[in-house]
């Protein structure tokens, strides 16, 4: 039986700019092949320009990947790897498939510099492509194509043949951009006895509006969707299904699950479609699995901006808020936003609003006045603390609300409480300001509608 190699797949960003969307999915893609085969999954950042390279950008990167919970087994850097390349490109010239060529410099024509070239004898270039099938490319109008700008400064196309080769990379999966750089590729590897890997070139993503999604069209990268709340899970799954589906319908998948699913052979064909809002659907399915300490520390420290110490002295606060991020998968920025611009200050201090506030649709005055009156009323019947929790005072006012009209008497009540058009339950809100705060709030809301 033929041995065949351990996996090795491999990522290779140039650190030029913050880590996007569509080359996490390809980070995504070649972990999850790796891990399903039991190989290796390496992180080559391709830093050999240094004008345009930048370590904060590797860090970007390796953050948005540590986030998403892709961990690399390898991490290096072509810059470290010139003797390498040194060491290649003195083959090519010694076995006469490159030379060296002296020419006016593209920059400045009035200057020579002398290039190395490749030596291109060839026609057609064909190679398997996983999602296309067998691809074949002329390459004799591409020429001798330069390879490196000199002995120590190889281009893009020589570092990464010689570095897929030498690293043992077994599989190449990479955005299909990328075809038009393979035949040279390939080329160059034949020239240096070096089998090429399998190659696996994914379509790429589209955004809304048509047209692939770039840097340049908004906020795509990776921490972004991080710092506007989104969590990490949630990211890595509709990743996973932009441009590879399932067997079946299922769409929420842990990562240990992509691992299992994932196939080469399931790749989409045709490119896929970036749509915020399904991300924001599997935001919703993530958080509400969260548990409740994880959305605890998403949200206490913006509380605690707001209110340093009343947080403090009332958890129940925290909880009602984590409740109402839990049922509706609010996007932890968003909740932040609202607790810092005073959304949820009802909670602490009584509310200022216009009384009109207080009066629903098709509603008048008189009528939202007696309502709230009996509101009054019934929860006065309660003494002390028991029966004051939000089930229990639900209960308590259904029946009135039933016979007169559920936003005739739960809209003034909620709006008395919160002075806000939009907050969580009046039962919920009673419950954590307590029986003689939600009092005194119904008789600011009388005395505004008698005014
Ligand atoms: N720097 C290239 C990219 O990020 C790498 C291409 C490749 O995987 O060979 O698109």
């Amino acid at each position: 039986m033929k041995n065949t190699p351990p996996v090795i797949t491999r990522i290779a960003p140039s650190p030029t700019g913050a880590f996007h969307f569509g080359t996490a999915r390809t980070a995504l893609y070649n972990y999850l092949f790796a891990k399903k085969h039991g190989g290796t999954f390496m992180v080559r950042f391709e830093d050999t320009d240094s004008e345009r390279s930048d370590r904060s950008y590797e860090s970007d990167i390796l953050q948005s990947l540590s986030w998403l919970n892709i961990s690399p087994d390898v991490i290096t850097r072509q810059s470290e790897r010139r003797s390498v390349y040194r060491g290649h490109i003195n083959r090519l010239l010694a076995s006469g498939h490159a030379y060296e060529s002296r020419e006016p410099s593209k920059k400045d024509p009035s200057q020579e510099v002398v290039v190395i070239r490749y030596k291109n004898t060839e026609r057609n270039v064909s190679f398997k492509d996983t999602v296309r099938g067998t691809i074949t490319i002329d390459v004799s109008d591409l020429g001798d194509f330069v390879i490196a700008r000199s002995i120590d400064d190889p281009l893009y196309n020589l570092a990464v043949a010689v570095d897929d080769c030498v690293m043992g990379i077994t599989h190449v999966l990479r955005g299909d951009d990328h075809i038009t750089n393979t035949p040279r590729q390939i080329l160059l590897m034949q020239a240096l006895g070096y089998q090429p890997p399998s190659y696996t070139h994914i379509p790429l993503i589209h955004g809304e509006g048509g047209g692939k999604l770039s840097k340049r069209k908004g906020a795509l990268s990776v921490l972004d969707f991080k710092r506007r709340g989104y969590v990490s899970g949630a990211v890595c799954n509709a990743l996973f299904l932009l441009g590879w589906s399932p067997v079946d319908e299922q769409e929420v998948f842990p990562l240990e699950d992509m691992v299992q699913a994932f196939s080469l052979d399931r790749i989409q064909k045709k490119e896929a479609l970036f749509r915020e809002k399904k991300l924001a659907w599997f935001n919703r399915q993530y958080v509400q699995a969260l548990p409740e300490a994880a959305i605890r520390r998403e949200v206490m420290p913006a509380l605690l901006r707001r209110f340093p110490f009343r947080s403090l002295l009332n958890p129940r606060v925290l909880s009602s808020i984590v409740q109402g991020v839990r049922e509706q998968g609010t996007l932890f920025a968003d909740v932040r936003d609202r607790i810092q611009s005073g959304d949820y200050d009802f909670f602490f201090i009584p509310p200022v609003y216009e009384p009109p506030l207080l009066i629903p649709d098709g509603e008048d005055q008189k009528q939202v006045r007696q309502s709230l009156t009996r509101v009054q009323e019934l929860l006065a019947t309660r003494s002390g603390y028991r029966g004051w929790d939000a089930v229990s005072t639900h209960e308590l006012l259904l029946p009135y609300a039933e016979k007169e009209g559920k936003s005739l008497v739960f809209w003034p009540l909620r709006t008395a409480l919160s002075g806000r058009e939009k907050s969580p339950s009046p039962f919920d809100i009673m419950e954590v300001i307590g029986k003689k705060q939600t009092m005194a709030r119904i008789q600011t809301a009388l005395n505004l509608l008698r005014e």
